[in-house]
């Protein structure tokens, strides 16, 4: 259910230092999250979805440039992200944000246990907030945040070292750090990929139950157009650092514009289905030396003179749904 605009992210640039010149990675990328909302932000590995997610919490490499705007609504105002101070910054982090990263075993601290891990976020969180705590009230919290994903035997687990649990233990940990205090915004980063189908389906799922119980808004980053399905009102998809397309997630499925868009449901399994898909043929866009036009002419199907000169922008076909393609452009 949507309740208002949480965040707008207007035309959006970032750019790394590399030793060859610059890496343009991401290209004036624009979307919202309303206050609730699931979205799913879709597409090939490096095309730029980790780098949006960590643009939203401001914690690119130093060597990053970044332009454009980022609000936040708090209270009904919006907030630019990259105007805040490091004080409003780290603020925004303890107590509006908060991500779920893609490999567990990373995220946590291997000399810190369980418990000391999760009572410094509640506790930065409180303290941001300027309320009174206690340890034993913080160890509360801390409990119920591990009963919340359902770990057993929480006491145990605050005492445990990361390397004495599972990965799938270590993922549930992360998460429960993630939904301990009330945050308005979760970004997750292709959670419990690195574990496997089954577990990973688990973790998506428990995810989408806690979003949905705590009326968060929700980002959910993936390559896969299956996974996004289930856990997404609204997909956008990504290709060479920019959105090709967005639309809600029925309408997507039901009617894809964008030929990126259609050859990525292509690379969906499905079931009594002709075979495994082969992916699509060509390479990801050279981030240094991007071609011109439209990024993803090199490798369409249906590219034609204007894709290989004009950066197509984006046309709003109705009911939410927009798709950069010529194609689709007036007078094409
Ligand atoms: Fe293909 Fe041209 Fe559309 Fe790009 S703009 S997706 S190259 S048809």
């Amino acid at each position: 259910m949507n309740a208002g605009r949480l965040l707008s992210v207007e035309n959006l640039d970032v750019d790394f230092g590399v030793y060859r010149g610059r890496s343009r990675v991401l290209n004036g990328i624009s979307f919202n999250v309303d206050k609730g909302e699931k979205l799913g932000l879709v597409g090939e590995t490096g095309c730029g979805k980790t780098t949006t997610l960590r643009a939203l919490m401001r914690v690119l490499d130093p060597n990053a440039r970044c332009s454009g705007k980022i609000l936040y609504t708090i209270a009904g105002q919006d907030k630019d992200i990259y105007a805040m101070n490091a004080a409003e910054m780290l603020r925004l982090r303890r107590t509006e944000m908060s991500m779920i990263f893609q490999d567990p075993t990373s995220a946590l601290n291997p000399v810190f246990t369980v418990g000391e891990q999760i009572s410094s976020v509640i506790r930065a969180n409180l303290v941001a907030k300027q309320e009174s705590f206690s340890k034993n009230s913080i160890t509360e919290k801390a409990v119920k945040a591990l009963a919340d994903v359902f770990l057993p035997d929480p006491e145990r687990i605050l005492e445990s070292y990361p390397f004495q649990l599972s990965g799938g233990m270590r993922q549930r940990i992360c998460i429960a750090m993630s939904v301990a205090t009330e945050r308005n915004l979760l970004l997750a980063d292709e959670p419990g990929t690195s574990l496997d189908v089954t577990i990973q389906d688990q973790i998506l799922r428990l995810i989408n139950t806690l979003v949905e119980t705590k009326g968060m808004s929700f980002i959910l980053v993936s390559h896969s157009l299956g996974v996004v399905r289930k856990t997404s009102d609204r997909i956008c998809i990504m290709y060479g650092g920019t959105i090709v397309e967005s639309a809600r997630t029925a309408d997507l499925f039901a009617s894809p514009r964008h030929p990126y868009t259609r050859a990525l449901l292509a690379c969906v399994p499905k079931l009594g289905g002709a075979g495994i898909a082969e992916g699509i043929p060509g390479e990801m866009v050279n981030y240094i030396n991007p071609p011109a036009g439209c990024r993803f002419h090199p490798r369409c199907t249906q590219a034609f003179r204007a894709c290989r000169e004009i950066q197509p922008r984006p046309v709003a076909l109705g009911d939410g749904h927009a798709v950069s393609c010529h194609l689709y452009a007036t007078g094409s």
